[in-house]
């Protein structure tokens, strides 16, 4: 998070202050029912860029479907989402070429991995990259070993998954997210299944991630996690964005459904 008078570098220092902030993935009106239930109740967002949004709320409140929204594997009810091309229409009927254009654009990471237990660690991070992506197979395979060393996975990648940790399959899952290059990564509670020890390997790459200045969205329910890594914190209730700030206000409000959820996670 480099300040705004922070010394620049050269080729930086050519570009007026504005070009150097990219147009953050917008969410307007998203709505999201199912039967009866509001689950989202037109929830109006700003994701900056190269940045780190951690998303908090109790249970149910909708985070897990904000961010399958956002990648249409949930179908908003109504809704527009704008990754800084134009803002894309999500509600109504929308055509293949369209929903194939939103899920460019970002990678979901599972709470439960999701691996494919019959390939390799280097087979689940170059599958994609080589049937949807159409990526030379040498040159994806070249890309996955470098990005398993990346979090930590050198030694792994002619490991199948029932052999690998939880921690270790998970940062896989990462890898394999990173493999897409999407502008913006979704991770839906990483650390939840996993025990402390292995949980903390997986935060570590996160905080790695989230150091290069890339586009993430964390759903976690880990105050520490949000502490030590979010720029910024949304906190959401009953499918709407409650307070949407800075860490340091989320951690500092009276709004006593602040107070409750933190009481209750620290607890
Ligand atoms: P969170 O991730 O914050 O725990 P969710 O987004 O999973 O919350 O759920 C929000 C609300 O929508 C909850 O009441 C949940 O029961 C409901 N919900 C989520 N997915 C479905 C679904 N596929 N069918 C019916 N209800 C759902
Ligand atoms: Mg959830």
């Amino acid at each position: 998070s480099a300040s705004a008078d922070a010394p620049r570098a050269t080729g930086a220092a050519l570009q007026p202050d504005r070009a150097a902030v990219p147009a953050p993935l917008t969410l307007r009106g998203i709505r999201k029912t199912f039967g009866s239930l509001t689950a989202l109740d037109g929830v109006d967002l700003d994701i900056p860029r190269g940045r780190t949004t951690v998303l908090l709320g109790p249970s149910g409140s909708g985070k897990s479907t904000l961010l399958r929204c956002i990648n249409l594997l949930e179908r908003p009810d109504a809704g527009e989402l704008d990754f800084g091309d134009g803002p894309i229409p999500v509600g109504g009927r929308m055509s293949d070429r369209t929903v194939r254009r939103v899920r460019e654009h970002s990678t979901m990471v599972f709470q439960q991995f999701n691996l494919f237990p019959h390939l390799t660690a280097l087979g689940n991070v170059t599958l994609a990259p080589v049937e949807q992506r159409r990526i030379p197979r040498a040159q994806a395979e070249a890309s996955a070993r470098e990005l398993l060393a990346k979090v930590g996975l050198a030694d792994k990648a002619d490991a199948y998954p029932g052999n690998l940790s939880g921690g270790q399959q998970q940062r896989v899952a990462i890898a394999r997210a990173l493999a897409m290059e999407p502008d913006v990564l979704l991770f839906d509670e990483p650390t939840s299944a996993l025990d402390p020890e292995l949980a903390a390997e997986v935060v570590a790459v996160l905080a790695d991630l989230a150091a290069e200045n890339r586009t993430l969205v964390v759903v976690t329910h880990s105050l520490s996690f949000a502490r030590r890594v979010a720029d910024r914190v949304v906190f959401l209730e009953d499918g709407r964005i409650v307070q949407d700030g800075t860490p340091e206000e989320f951690f500092t409000s009276e709004d006593p459904r602040l107070r409750r959820f933190r009481d209750v996670v620290e607890a």
